[in-house]
């Protein structure tokens, strides 16, 4: 490939809206362009590098056994509605009518379309396993788009669908899947954890994220330093608390007239923030629930939701706050409310003596107040908060947190869709059985965008090898001037390429700094200078992105230097 035939299209200027290092390399770079809100065009330089991330994805899972095919992206409503998300996929999904004024949708996710195809095509439990992928533009109208490709409304994903006879071989391809997502991100050059994921019902081990390690990551990880335990916050859990202590306090009703948060009231009355309890107000399915967490915690929403009679809840209005409390907020707590209320605590809380409360009056709150002694015990306890740095770890070592983006996601789906969908095949002994399944994503465009945050420098875009949009750069030196120096370059490029480097030629005739400054930009890692004084000497410019200094070397060992 000559650039001098090539579209490239690099610019100086740093775009004003881009927030990420990434999303504004990509524009500079030319990778991306914006055509509106969550969707871009992949300029030819940026799909190079998009094939690059695919033909790995592929080939990974091709080893491991799974088999391409590819599903429409547009899918009838009929279908979407035999597994009830036409509904329940909210507004993420697309809604489109056609000109018959039939409805379909743009598919998010395919696990209807291939439970649909294999319904139809596999009869028998002698057909199974069968492990089915594709890589396809995917659709989600996401609510707040941003930071380029990283979330986008239009995107590239692989995705993968398992189907098994049994839960054991579900579990045993699972696994199967976990590796080959480790060999596709190592190969790609990623610094990457599996982490333990929120599962929602199934529990345990059942669905693990990949997540590329990076402090502008949308998703908060824990790690354990006593093990190699990880997980994303969402599902993340901390050691059982100490044994709650004895009472040693007695209540008392303390002043707080402009004191609202835990951290005011801490600080009013001197005493440390892990003594006070914040009280949210939330309306579930059988009413009012009031849920206690420790002054210095968060309410974790996904655990909260996981509790009988929360999985809808929402926050409670400050008129049902005053129905049930008799109180505005910021002075809410569970010692004599007015009504008898649903309380659940945190496990931390219900393990705390000598806490702080609100009093349910404006300006009040209670301090000393003790379990059993002051209130009931807590009708529900259990983990609804979200660990914290420094926390002690189940084994034993301590929790600290992380940023990531999820580039991967492995889940054992169990038989949810093919039950509703009917897919079932014959098992040994001639019944009908429905099928078990997994589901296996990748988000392919997010990826070149995850490496970017991870491997860049002030000059550009540092990409390991297996992602450059081309190994290395062969730049000439003035080839208008010197037809020799053109030839060269133009020979060392096909003896790159015969050895099969994939090598550029920037022919475009700028000058050096110019030059340089965009294979910098575009990160291609390994630059080669052919010029007119090196001809003369037999040499060849040599540097590889991010090393300090260029190297004169001869053909031979340029060539072996670039495994040639
Ligand atoms: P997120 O939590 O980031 O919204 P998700 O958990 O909803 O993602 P999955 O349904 O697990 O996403 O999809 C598989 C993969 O597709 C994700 O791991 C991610 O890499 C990618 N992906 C999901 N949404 C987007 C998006 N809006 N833009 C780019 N890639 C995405
Ligand atoms: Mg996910």
């Amino acid at each position: 490939m000559r650039l001098s035939q090539f579209h490239l299209h690099t610019t100086k200027e740093t775009p004003a809206d881009a927030e990420l290092v990434s999303h504004r390399l990509m524009l500079r770079a030319g990778m991306i362009r914006k055509l509106a809100s969550g969707l871009y065009t992949w300029s030819p330089l940026g799909l190079r590098v998009l094939r690059k991330v695919e033909a790995v994805v592929r080939e990974e899972m091709n080893r491991a056994g799974a088999i391409e095919m590819l599903l429409p992206t547009i899918q009838p409503r009929e279908l979407w509605e035999e597994s009830g998300r036409w509904e329940k996929f909210g507004a993420l999904l697309l809604k489109i009518k056609d000109a018959k004024e039939q409805d379909f949708c743009y598919s998010p996710t395919a696990e209807e379309a291939v439970t649909d195809f294999v319904r139809q095509e596999i009869s028998s439990y002698k057909q199974l396993p069968l492990n089915l992928y594709q890589i396809q533009t995917k659709f989600r109208d996401e609510i707040r788009p941003r930071y380029g490709v990283m979330r986008a409304r239009e995107f590239l994903m692989k995705d993968a669908y398992s189907f098994h006879l049994s839960d054991e071989d579900l579990a045993r391809e699972y696994e199967n899947m976990k590796a080959a997502y480790v060999r596709i991100f190592t190969r790609l050059g990623l610094d990457f954890r599996a982490v333990q994921a929120d599962s929602g019902a199934i529990g345990g081990d059942a669905s693990m994220e990949f997540q590329v390690l990076a402090d502008s990551g949308e998703d908060a990880l824990a790690f354990s330093t006593g093990s190699d335990y990880a997980a994303n916050i969402e599902a993340a859990v901390a050691a059982d608390p100490a044994p709650r202590p004895a009472a040693a306090e007695a209540l008392r009703r303390v002043e707080t007239p402009t004191q609202k948060t835990c951290e005011e009231v801490a600080e009013l009355l001197q005493i440390p923030l892990q003594r006070t309890v914040k009280s949210f107000a939330v309306m579930g399915e059988d009413g009012f629930v009031l849920a206690l967490v420790r002054g210095d915690h968060s309410v974790n929403e996904i655990k909260l939701a996981k509790l009988p009679g929360l999985a809808d809840y929402r926050m409670a209005s400050e008129s049902e706050i005053r129905e049930h409390l008799g109180s505005e907020p910021g002075f809410l707590g569970p010692v004599a409310p007015p009504r008898p209320i649903r309380v659940v605590a945190d496990r931390e809380v219900a393990a705390m003596a000598d806490f702080v409360v609100g009093a349910n009056a404006a300006g009040f709150h209670i301090a000393g107040v003790n379990w059993d002694r002051d209130l009931p015990e807590a009708d529900v306890v259990a983990d609804i908060r979200n660990v914290a740095e420094g926390d002690r770890a189940r084994d034993g070592g301590q929790i600290r947190l992380a940023r990531g983006i999820e580039v991967g996601h492995v889940f054992q789906l169990g038989r949810k869709y093919a039950q509703a969908l009917g897919a079932t095949v014959l098992d040994e002994n001639g019944k009908a059985a429905v099928m078990t399944m997994g589901c296996y994503g990748i988000g392919i465009s997010r990826i070149v965008a995850a490496a970017i945050e991870q491997n860049h420098d002030d000059a550009g875009i540092v990409w390991p090898v297996p992602m450059a949009p081309w190994t290395a750069a062969v730049c000439v030196i003035n080839p208008k001037r010197d037809a020799a120096v053109d030839q060269a370059a133009g020979e060392l490029l096909e003896r790159l390429q015969a050895a099969g480097v994939d090598a550029v030629l920037d022919d475009r005739g700028l000058r050096p700094g110019a030059m340089f400054a965009d294979m910098e930009l575009i990160g291609i890692p390994y630059r080669i200078v052919v010029s007119e004084r090196g001809l003369a000497a037999g040499t060849y410019e040599f540097r590889a992105r991010g090393a300090g200094e260029a190297e004169n070397l001869d053909k031979a060992a340029l060539l072996e230097r670039l495994g040639a």
